[in-house]
């Protein structure tokens, strides 16, 4: 039996380690491609090469086959203590273009067809998100376009590097815009977190009585989408006949107060929340699910509380573990 093959670029990272799972147990041969190898999880790759994709050479030896299914997840990325500060501007958008520019250009040399892109909610104008409680993130309101990073504009100009090489080059490439995925075995400390592992964190190693600090007053919103859902939509997408962009999100919408406290409440602690100044982005973001539900006949629908259970129970894990370690 031959197997269906998969290459999964950004294999080392968080929703590309998840992804690579998914796809073997779907029993594609897959081969994983990053800088690193997984920080938390040996890979189940069956084939699994580091190297840098900023180099040409590299990419035209791992892209050397017409694969049957590409998902190009790699990316200078991080939460906005690393995206919003501005130190990272140059590295972030030159490394992310210079790494779509290799890929796609390769896979069309190799007549590869149809590339999955994972854009980011942070390409919406910032305008749309100045009401915490009425943001605007439809996809057709991307334009006239004013994303609030410079990660933003690079997930822009990168969604439209692929949707013109589906115009110039017969291509049937696929675009998502994510909105905040999270789940286990994603970074959780270091500085390129994001708000669910890092309250999750914060929660797991303050003691009954304590505090854990908040970004901002608190009162911005988001929502978050479980990885599980977020590989689901993916997939879909990327085997459907719709190219996008679409959202792949959650529409449940929390301040991230709340989400401090959803999080204490799992852990069953007794904590207080202390705001504090610190890199923000938008004030207010949703996903809006009417697209990918008209286009896909499907949308994410499980709950944060459901997700942020298990993402506090692995974190907690690793903090234990990082703890244990240090005393023996
Ligand atoms: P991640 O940082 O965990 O994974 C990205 C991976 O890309 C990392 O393992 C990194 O080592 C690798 N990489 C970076 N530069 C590379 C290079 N030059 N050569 C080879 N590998 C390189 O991030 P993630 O959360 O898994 O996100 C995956 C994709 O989804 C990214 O494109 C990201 O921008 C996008 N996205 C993620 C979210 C989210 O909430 N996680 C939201 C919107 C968009």
């Amino acid at each position: 039996m031959t197997h269906k093959t998969a290459l999964v670029l950004g294999a080392g990272g968080f929703i590309g380690g998840h992804l690579v799972k998914r796809l073997r147990r779907e029993g594609f041969w897959v081969r994983g491609v990053d800088l690193k190898a997984h920080e938390y999880s040996e890979t189940q790759a069956d084939d699994f090469a580091i190297g840098d994709l900023r180099e040409q050479d590299f990419v035209r030896s791992v892209i050397d086959r017409r694969f049957d299914e590409v998902y190009q997840l790699a990316a200078d990325m991080g939460g906005a203590g690393y995206i919003f500060t501005g130190e990272n501007d140059a590295d972030i958008m030159h490394n992310s273009a210079t790494i779509n520019l290799n890929v796609l250009e390769t896979c069309r040399r190799r007549t590869i067809k149809r590339v999955f892109y994972s854009s980011s909610a942070c390409m919406y104008p910032e305008h749309n998100q100045l009401d915490p409680d009425n943001p605007n993130c439809a996809e057709d309101s991307a334009y006239p376009a004013n994303p609030d990073s410079e990660y933003g504009w690079e997930k822009l100009f990168s969604e439209r590097l692929y949707l013109a090489y589906n115009r110039n080059h017969g291509m049937q490439n696929r675009v998502a815009r994510y909105h905040n995925i999270f789940g286990p075995e994603g970074t959780w400390d270091g500085g390129k977190e994001k708000a669910p592992a890092a309250l999750c964190r914060k929660v797991a190693t303050t003691a009954n009585g304590g505090k854990i600090e908040v970004w901002g007053d608190g009162k911005q919103t988001r929502s978050f989408l479980y990885i599980d859902e977020c590989l689901e939509g993916t997939i879909r997408l990327l085997r459907s006949d719709f190219q996008g962009p679409v959202n792949i999100g959650s529409e449940e919408m929390v301040t991230i107060n709340h989400l401090a406290d959803m999080v204490i409440g799992i852990a069953g602690k007794d904590l207080r929340v202390s705001n504090i100044p610190g890199p923000l982005g938008v004030r207010g973001r949703n996903s809006d699910n009417r697209l990918i539900r008209k286009m896909l006949g499907w949308a994410p629908s499980r709950t944060l509380q459901a997700g942020l259970e298990r993402t506090y129970t692995w974190i907690n894990t690793q903090v234990e573990k990082r703890h244990n370690s240090k005393r023996t």
